[in-house]
């Protein structure tokens, strides 16, 4: 066990938050609080929400005392929330000080809107102001990459959370004009970014250290994003600095963990959220160290709770304690979406973080687009994997050789390629990073049905 990592600073957050007693937390009184929480929350929202109170009637009176108590409740579903969102509301639409409505990327889908109370955003800047401890001290900057033009919007949540260990956040909003971006935080002098996972490696990769934007940088934050090990890498070596990532969805109250310094997954605000891992397919729990999909159910949220709420990621609990030495859970990183991926004709499945994983290693590679089309030539029998690049200019011959090599080393696609379903195509590159050219996310499109798909990131 390693000594020389402090122990995650969200654990003495959380114990004080529970009031429970002695010098440090214990796991036993952590659950038995989670399990008193969740018979809260369950009884208000069976109470008070219209959604709860008619399709969970039947649960009136249902004792929760452990964590098995829960695995015969139904789940709540994004749907759910897009299909009705004001049948969450557990308080009147006076109270709710911040309304985020999400569109769903690729569907039709009605958006979902999440409601907060000023109560529920203090527990978010609550939880950003312990969080960040790890990360900055008093009299540093951090510069916040993150959207921030609207009263309680994230970047604002993160300021003000910053504000109150004496640590100045600057909110700079999502990356536009990545010059002006570098030059805030050569003028900042910013110790700490935060940002969305695409973006940062773009401004890593045009703005290396040399160039003096990067030179106070101890730590980047990614958020709001799956992230790829392969991008953090790249991030690491251009600015020498450390990379962590941040998970959480506007639904968790926009923050739910960050990665701990021992490097090991992160660490959660436990006592906010109670989180499951369960089989995608069963909804059954799976044991630590099986992957499946999160599920949580909000601790302390007044306005809208949300119970046992399926995220859609996919992930694992760590079966092995945390070198930090804290007793909370360690959530292993997120390894992408529980559906998402594209069929090919042999019946295997290629994802995007598959794609990820292989792409943001090619030096030079800001992002990327990806599409199956079907060969009207093989009567349909072959599907064809077409790869645009996006790469700094000086490296679109090199960075469309070493993709290309990348690529064809995924298991997934040496699999297509042998069973002769699928091709690929040349790689074609672009390095005119013009206006937002390399802000935007990078899609996974299926061009081969009628009905297209795409998955955006
Ligand atoms: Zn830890």
């Amino acid at each position: 066990m390693t000594h020389s990592i402090p122990i995650s600073p969200i654990e003495s957050w959380v114990h004080k938050k529970i009031s429970a007693p002695g010098a440090r937390l214990t796991r036993e009184a952590l659950t038995r609080y989670q399990m008193a929480r969740v018979q809260e929350t369950l009884d208000h929202a069976l109470e008070r929400s219209p959604f709860y109170k008619k399709a969970w009637r039947t649960f009136a009176g249902k004792k929760i005392k452990a964590p098995s108590d829960l695995h015969d409740l139904p789940f709540t579903k994004p749907e759910d929330i897009q299909n009705a969102p004001l049948g969450f509301l557990t308080v009147s639409q006076d109270e709710i000080a911040r309304v985020v409505t999400l569109n769903t990327s690729g569907t039709t889908a009605a958006p979902k809107r999440i409601f907060f109370t000023e109560e529920d955003l203090e527990l978010t800047v609550d939880y950003f102001a312990h969080a960040m401890a790890d990360f900055v001290s008093a009299g540093e900057t951090v510069t916040i990459f993150m959207p921030g033009d609207k009263p309680h919007s994230i970047g604002q949540l993160i300021r003000d959370g910053l504000n109150r260990i004496g640590v100045e956040g600057i909110v700079a909003g999502p990356v536009s004009d990545p010059h002006k971006a570098c030059g805030l935080i050569a003028n900042t002098g910013a110790a700490c970014l935060i940002g969305i996972p695409t973006q940062m490696l773009h401004l890593a990769r045009t703005h290396r250290k040399s160039a003096a934007p990067g030179q106070n940088i101890r730590s980047v934050i990614l958020s709001a994003d799956y992230v790829p090990r392969s991008m953090a890498q790249a991030i690491e070596s251009a600015w020498g600095c450390r990379v962590f990532d941040h998970y959480g969805m506007t639904e968790m109250g926009y923050a739910g963990g960050v990665a701990c310094r021992g490097e090991c997954g992160y660490h959660f605000r436990e006592a906010d959220l109670y989180l499951e891992i369960i089989d995608p397919a069963s909804g059954r729990p799976v044991n630590d160290g099986e992957p499946g999909e999160v599920v949580f159910t909000t601790l302390t949220r007044k306005g809208m709770p949300l119970i046992r709420y399926r995220t859609g990621d996919k992930a694992r609990f760590s079966p092995h304690p945390c070198p930090c030495g804290t007793v909370l859970r360690r959530l292993d990183p997120v390894l992408g979406r529980t559906t998402g991926g594209m069929s090919l004709k042999n019946g295997s499945v290629l994802t995007l973080p598959e794609l990820d994983e292989a792409l943001f290693s090619v030096p030079g590679l800001l992002n990327f687009t990806a599409e199956l089309s079907g060969d009207s030539e093989n009567k349909g029998e072959t599907d064809i994997l077409r790869i645009s690049l996006l790469t700094v200019p000086t490296a679109t011959a090199t960075a469309r050789y070493t993709a290309r090599q990348q690529v064809a080393h995924i298991d997934t696609i040496i699999r297509a390629m042998d069973d002769g379903a699928l091709s690929l195509a040349e790689l074609s590159t672009d390095c005119r990073p013009r206006g937002t050219t390399g802000m935007v996310k990078r899609t996974f499109t299926d061009n081969r049905s009628p009905r297209q798909q795409i998955w955006k990131r």
